[in-house]
């Protein structure tokens, strides 16, 4: 950890990049830079109820669609090896939040949760995005004990508890049709439960969707209960016109209720769309409105929302950053940066 990031008073080092978040775009960016030799500071984020540093993988039972792996990883342990590969390039690693971040200063000036303040000259935001729950007690045990309780279907769906099961998809958007959709492969019977009576999918999604002889919808339909000890065997549905309740058998649960990006503490920082997901306004750069801040992984991703894109997206941010210290920072005194970038692959 930076013994020179202060927080008693003394003016901090100034740091060359700085990457909050430690999910798959965090350590990649950190690999990368570390590998350029930029000394980063990982600020990987606390651990909280909602969240823990390594972001969503870590409640992801097995990894089977991220190359290198054939036989699969297993969600955390896939974490931890990138943070291990990071630290073998002597990444430096705080285990806070940043709650604030200056923009209006040069080096950048940021407070973390412990009180500490950092400076930088560029920062990688990969603080990712978490999956919306609808809040209920055994869905949120369940979830983190593996008990067919998911928010990713593109991660879990093909895994053996749910094959040739009766299994439900919570939502009426793009990503229920999609999940739905692919869950047909392994299952006997997708439920889509949606609370209204029209989707808001789009058309040509929702018509696929409807158009699958495995897939029904429970229209006008809410999840009040979440039935099972150690595995999911049910759900208690509630009309949410007439508000009876009825039971439905089945064998996993995947929400699909949208994606809440983590970004609080970067409003009026950087702009933001209109679900605060963090814009990068050029095509393949993951520049942020703000000159010196960078945007990595699903905090600027609603759309791909993979571990794969997301680290594709940190090597990008931290070449950028690389790119942008060595032509386009304000110069400083006493500051080590190489003239050019160095060469990376190997
Ligand atoms: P979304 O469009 O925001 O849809 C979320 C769905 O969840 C809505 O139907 C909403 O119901 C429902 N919902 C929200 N909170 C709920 C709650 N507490 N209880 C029950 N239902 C709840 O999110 P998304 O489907 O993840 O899509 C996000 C973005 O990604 C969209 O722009 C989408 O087009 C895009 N996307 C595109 C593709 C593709 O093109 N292949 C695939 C996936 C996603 P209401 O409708 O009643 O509000």
């Amino acid at each position: 950890m930076s013994q020179e990031s202060g927080g008693n008073g003394t003016e901090p080092k100034v740091e060359d990049v700085v990457i909050i978040g430690s999910g798959p775009a965090g350590w990649t960016a950190a690999i990368y830079a570390a590998r350029a030799r930029l000394d980063p500071l990982v600020v990987e984020g606390a651990p909280s109820r909602e969240m823990i540093p390594g972001g969503q993988l870590m409640f992801t039972t097995e990894v089977e669609n991220y190359p290198g792996f054939p036989e699969g990883r297993d969600g955390q342990q896939l974490m931890m090896d990138m943070r291990a590969q990071a630290e073998r390039f002597d990444t430096r690693i705080m285990t806070e939040d940043v709650v604030e971040l200056d923009p209006s200063e040069r080096p950048f000036r940021m407070k973390t949760s412990g009180g500490k303040e950092i400076r930088a000259r560029t920062v990688v935001v990969a603080t990712g995005a978490r999956a919306n729950w609808l809040g209920l007690e055994n869905e949120e045990r369940l979830a983190q004990a593996g008990g067919g309780v998911s928010a990713c279907a593109v991660c879990d769906g093909a895994l053996p508890p749910f094959r040739d099961q009766v299994l439900a998809v919570v939502g009426g958007g793009d990503s229920a049709m999609e999940e739905a959709t692919y869950l047909t492969k392994f299952a006997r019977e997708v439920v889509i439960i949606h609370r209204r009576d029209t989707f808001r999918a789009s058309p040509i999604m929702a018509e696929r969707a409807l158009e699958n002889p495995k897939i029904r919808v429970a229209w006008n339909s809410q999840v009040v209960e979440v039935l099972g000890d150690d595995f999911i065997t049910g759900l208690v549905l509630e009309d949410t016109e007439t508000g009876e309740t009825r039971e439905l058998e089945v064998g996993g649960l995947f929400m699909a209720i949208g994606h809440t990006p983590n970004t609080a503490f970067l409003k009026g920082v950087v702009q933001l769309d209109e679900k605060g997901y963090i814009q990068t306004p050029e095509a393949w750069r993951t520049r942020t409105s703000v000159e010196g801040i960078f945007a990595a992984g699903d905090v600027m991703d609603d759309y791909f929302r993979q571990a794969v894109t997301a680290a594709g997206t940190g090597c990008m941010a931290a070449l950028e950053a690389e790119r942008y210290l060595a032509h386009e920072a304000p110069a400083e005194a006493g500051s080590e940066i190489p003239a050019e970038p160095v060469a990376h692959e190997g």
